[in-house]
């Protein structure tokens, strides 16, 4: 059994993948700032799924804070990680359009931070989370060869910037660097700064529900559980790849919304926004890759994904009604 590192460990993504490397019997060091970006209930209500479990250690740091880091490092003995999963970040698109510096600091000098880390330490293994922003607008469904020279938001550019200092590590001191690209992650306890979080609490609550343009728009959503493996299997050596890690079964938005009314049993009251310049108007992943080098697979299928978020928050409904959604 083996200890892994995990940045952002409070988070949508990062609490499952902790959950499932624990289940799997392996040491979890978990790093999150618990930044206030969203609503902190969600990231308490996660922590409470993680905190006190055998094998699990929390440290409150910021990744931007190289000498927190090292401190922390250097107490565990100065080689502990068998790999760092880097999952910490500024997440929100339009958010990063708002504070651009931030997004920078946090994604690119963030994951410099770690990756300087591996090679002071000897860590040989990094897994990177990178975003389907880096394609911008480009031809669908999107390769991870792609020129990915269209990043529309300062997140699609650190995202870039992160994966560009992951390959210039592994050419510079053979780390083995995997990005994973991610699609339009969703599930129970997901981000309410996210659109389908924000459909569900809404629509169960008969609140008005905020629409960027017609809803026309496609998202490849992929299910947090599909993601959380995909992570760990990308803990292999690899060498530097990028992989793309999305569903490859795109859904309109206004789908999405229909299937959520059906699994709540009322009607969305739509309120109408203009579509946002930040974001794309389409995704869709060629998972090619993902299934040739992690023998990976989507499992869900959205409306299945759907019906357990449903569920997730009717057992939450108490406190997760109260969460301030965009
Ligand atoms: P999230 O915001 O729920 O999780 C990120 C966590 O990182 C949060 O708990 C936050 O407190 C923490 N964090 C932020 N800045 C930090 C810092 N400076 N130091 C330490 N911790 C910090 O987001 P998520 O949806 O779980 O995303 C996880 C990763 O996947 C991110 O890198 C994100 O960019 C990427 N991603 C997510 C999606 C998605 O649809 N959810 C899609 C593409 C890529």
């Amino acid at each position: 059994m083996a200890t892994y590192l995990v940045t952002g460990c409070a988070g949508f993504i990062g609490f499952r993948v902790t959950e499932l490397l624990l289940q799997e019997g392996h040491q979890v060091v978990g790093v999150d700032n618990l930044n206030h970006s969203y609503d902190c209930r969600l990231k308490q209500w996660r922590r409470s799924q993680i905190d006190g479990r055998d094998g699990f250690s929390f440290h409150q740091l910021d990744i931007t804070d190289r000498g927190g880091l090292s401190r922390m490092w250097e107490e565990k003995g100065s080689r502990p990680f068998a790999a760092v999963i880097n999952l910490a970040a500024r997440a929100g698109v339009r958010d990063s359009v708002e504070n651009p510096w931030e997004y920078l600091e946090t994604n690119a000098t963030g994951a410099l931070n770690l990756l300087d880390l591996c090679r002071r330490y000897g860590v040989g293994k990094f897994v990177q989370a990178s975003s389907s922003n880096v394609y911008g607008q480009g031809s669908l469904p999107s390769r991870e060869d792609a020129v990915t020279d269209g990043c529309i938001s300062p997140y699609a550019v650190s995202k870039k910037a992160a994966e560009l200092l992951c390959s210039s590590y592994h050419s510079l001191y053979g780390i083995d660097v995997t990005a994973l690209r991610f699609f339009t992650v969703y599930g129970p306890a997901g981000r309410p700064d996210m659109m389908l979080f924000r459909c569900v609490q809404r629509i169960s609550e008969d609140r008005p529900v905020l629409v960027y343009g017609d809803g026309s728009q496609s998202r490849d959503f992929t299910y947090v559980d599909d993601v959380a493996r995909g992570v760990i299997g990308a803990l292999k050596p690899l060498g530097c790849q990028i992989v793309n890690l999305g569903s490859d079964k795109p859904v309109v938005l206004n789908e999405a919304i229909r299937m959520i009314e059906e699994l709540v049993g009322k009607k969305a009251r739509r309120e109408s926004r203009p579509p946002h310049p930040a974001d794309v108007e389409d995704s869709w992943a060629d998972i090619g890759k993902a299934r040739t080098l992690l023998g990976w697979e989507p499992g869900l299928s959205l409306h299945q994904g759907l019906s357990r978020m449903v569920e997730w928050y009717r057992q939450n409904r108490s406190w997760a009604r109260e969460v301030i959604t965009a």
